[in-house]
């Protein structure tokens, strides 16, 4: 995004502010904020990764005196030492303020109820959504992860309007509903997803089977949570609340700033977070810029829909292989769901790609035909042949966290 002088200004107070913790007075060594006088200076600062605030584990990430912090979060810790983000209260009070204008700008109001879904705990999911909801003045429904039948019980009882979801969890409990004939009885009229890469076909099958209109929501536990920007009513990309931060797509190869609005990776740095500031944070996330204005009269600059994350993105047998493209490469065949596994392996020399995806016909010919297909029309997308192989529908996970599609076990 562009940076004005009066954008300049706010990023130097931000850098000023980390460089009184420990973290950045180490990772900017050497250099002042004084420094940084144009947009090229600033893009010299190098960026923060999340390993190095795994390095700062447990507090070390601290940029103000421990009697101003009121909470932790921790970002899920998959692999080794997990990430904990210390918030001051006005990181917690400005962050509800985000999510509340996240739900207006997905028309929510304080009539509606709000069914959430994501995990409570150390995750900044789950009390996210909550006190954005009842900052708008909407009423909260904390239901947490698990349990369909208890869920779809409140769903109906309470009569949500509005379900928050991951969209793996959304499309599990829009196909119970579905199952169970129960469509009739649910009021929900909107869906706040959080903001993994999922493609078309999921994206209409939540839409028409519990007849919602879907928002994405983005965020990060690193950057507050979700709730820092959402896509409107127009759908077309998620507004940014650039009020609290400043963002930059970069190619994920070079680190090279892109400013024609070419896919790579979104880097943010905070404007306002006291606890842990972070400048230059590299999200992984894949997404590119989208130029003039919305439909929606909206002033927040957007970026795309994401595609994907870029340590997603898998190299077998020397062709780039991103998920969006095998989401499209499903969406056009009919009988095929939008659940799929990427599996790879490494057997006598040679990368095998296994691709295993979903379907409801059950005759063995016909589902040697759709094999065939899927191969065919993977190889023309993406420009290899993978051995795919059909399951039954509802045989691949549905998790209530981000699902993992893709499992390289070359290394
Ligand atoms: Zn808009």
């Amino acid at each position: 995004m562009d940076m004005t002088e009066a954008m300049l200004a706010k990023i130097k107070a931000s850098m000023a502010h980390a460089m009184e913790g420990a973290f950045y007075r180490k990772h900017f060594h050497g250099i002042h904020p004084e420094d940084i006088q144009t947009r090229a200076d600033f893009q010299k600062l190098p960026f923060t990764e999340k390993e190095d605030l795994r390095e700062a584990y447990p507090l070390g990430l601290l940029a103000v005196g421990e009697a101003e912090i009121v909470r932790i979060h921790s970002s899920s810790g998959t692999t080794g030492t997990p990430v904990i983000i210390p918030y001051t209260q006005k990181d917690v009070d400005d962050w509800a303020v985000m999510f509340a204008r996240c739900y207006k700008t997905a028309g929510v109001t304080p009539l509606d109820r709000v069914h959430i879904t994501p995990g409570y705990g150390l995750w900044t999911a789950g009390i996210g959504f909550q006190r954005g909801a009842e900052l708008l003045g909407a009423l909260a429904i904390p239901m947490g992860p698990g349990n369909t039948d208890k869920q779809i019980k409140m769903m109906i009882d309470l009569q949500s309007t509005v379900l928050c979801a991951t969209s793996s969890y959304a499309l599990l409990l829009a196909e119970e509903i579905e199952k169970r004939g129960l469509r009739d009885r649910i009021a929900l009229k909107k869906s706040l997803i959080g903001s993994e890469r999922w493609g078309e076909k999921m994206r209409a099958r939540i839409a028409a089977e519990l007849g919602v209109e879907l928002y994405d929501i983005y965020g990060l536990t690193e950057i507050y949570g979700p709730g820092i920007g959402i896509s409107c009513k127009h759908a077309c990309g998620m507004h940014l609340w650039t009020d609290y931060l400043y963002y930059e797509i970069i190619n994920p190869k070079t680190g090279a700033v892109q400013t024609e609005g070419e896919t790579g990776e979104l880097v943010i740095t905070t404007l306002q977070k006291e606890g842990a500031p972070l400048i230059r944070y590299r999200t992984h996330d894949l997404t590119r810029e989208l130029f003039g204005p919305c439909p929606c009269g909206r002033e927040f600059p957007r970026i795309d829909t994401l595609i994907g994350r870029s340590d997603d993105m898998v190299k077998v047998k020397g062709t780039i292989i991103y998920p969006s493209q095998v989401d499209e490469v499903l969406a056009a065949i009919k009988e095929v769901s939008s659940e799929y596994q990427i599996i790879i392996d490494h057997l006598n020399g040679r990368d095998i790609l296994n691709l295993l995806f979903e379907t409801a016909l059950h005759d063995k010919a016909a589902i040697k035909t759709l094999e065939k297909t899927v191969e065919g029309a993977f190889k023309e997308r993406i420009g290899l042949t993978p051995h795919a192989k059909a399951v039954g529908m509802g045989e691949l996970p549905r998790s209530e966290k981000k699902s993992t599609r893709i499992f390289d076990n070359r290394y």
